[in-house]
């Protein structure tokens, strides 16, 4: 999953970066509305953090421009804590959550993988397709009760395609969502790991859409 942040403290950004890396996802990041704005409005995030007070475009027509533009993301604004009239601006412009000022790291995240799972109609943090479970709150992965062990960028594919797992997912796609803009992507590393992936899965799960893309299912169902 594909996540932008934009804050203009450098410190508050960098830790979101960090938190936001470490915990699994791919993260972009701008430190001016201007900036975000641009951002949101060219590249597919799952998830979007977005500072209220910020230099050259403030965060709330940032936000109105994205909703006028179409664009339907979760975001989650962050708030200085007495201002509540920035939390009903910020509803009011489509925000989907908010974070008051100063936060805690754990609950930014927390409230980041309910926005993501809800976005993709899960109830729960742990998603399951047949005998695989994935723990969005740890980032782990079951098989039958069985760890496996993954790199961060297989783990993001899976966990991509275990939150659309009622659909086909086309390679463009998972290469915008696993990667950030400034990765040279090229579709074909996608087909590898995929692969990769597959074997550690040990079961066919990830059925090949062909000239589509890739579906998860569960063993026993047709692609
Ligand atoms: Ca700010």
């Amino acid at each position: 999953m594909r996540i932008l942040v934009v804050e203009d403290d450098p410190d508050i950004n960098r830790q979101l970066v960090n938190a936001l890396t470490d915990s699994g996802y791919v993260v972009d990041n701008a430190t001016d509305g201007e900036e975000g704005h641009f951002l949101g409005d060219t590249e597919p995030y799952d998830c979007v953090i977005l500072d209220l007070g910020l230099p050259v475009m403030d965060g709330v027509s940032v936000l109105e421009a994205w909703r006028r533009e179409g664009h339907k993301m979760p975001v989650l604004i962050l708030t200085a804590r007495d201002r509540w009239s920035d939390k009903v601006s910020g509803f009011d412009a489509g925000a989907d959550d908010y974070v008051s000022k100063p936060f805690h790291m754990e609950e930014v995240l927390a409230r980041v993988r309910a926005l993501l799972r809800r976005s993709a109609g899960h109830a729960t943090s742990e998603l399951t397709c047949g005998p695989m479970m994935l723990d969005t709150k740890s980032a782990k992965v079951t098989v039958d009760g069985r760890a496996i062990k993954l790199t961060s960028l297989e783990y993001r594919l899976l966990a991509y395609m275990m939150h659309h797992q009622d659909r086909v997912v086309n390679r463009t796609e998972l290469v915008e969502h696993l990667y950030d803009q400034d990765f040279d992507r090229d579709s074909n590393t996608i087909e590898v790991f995929v692969g990769r992936v597959r074997k550690k899965i040990g079961l066919d799960m990830i059925k090949t859409a062909r000239g589509l893309g890739y579906r998860l299912a569960a063993p026993d169902e047709g692609a």
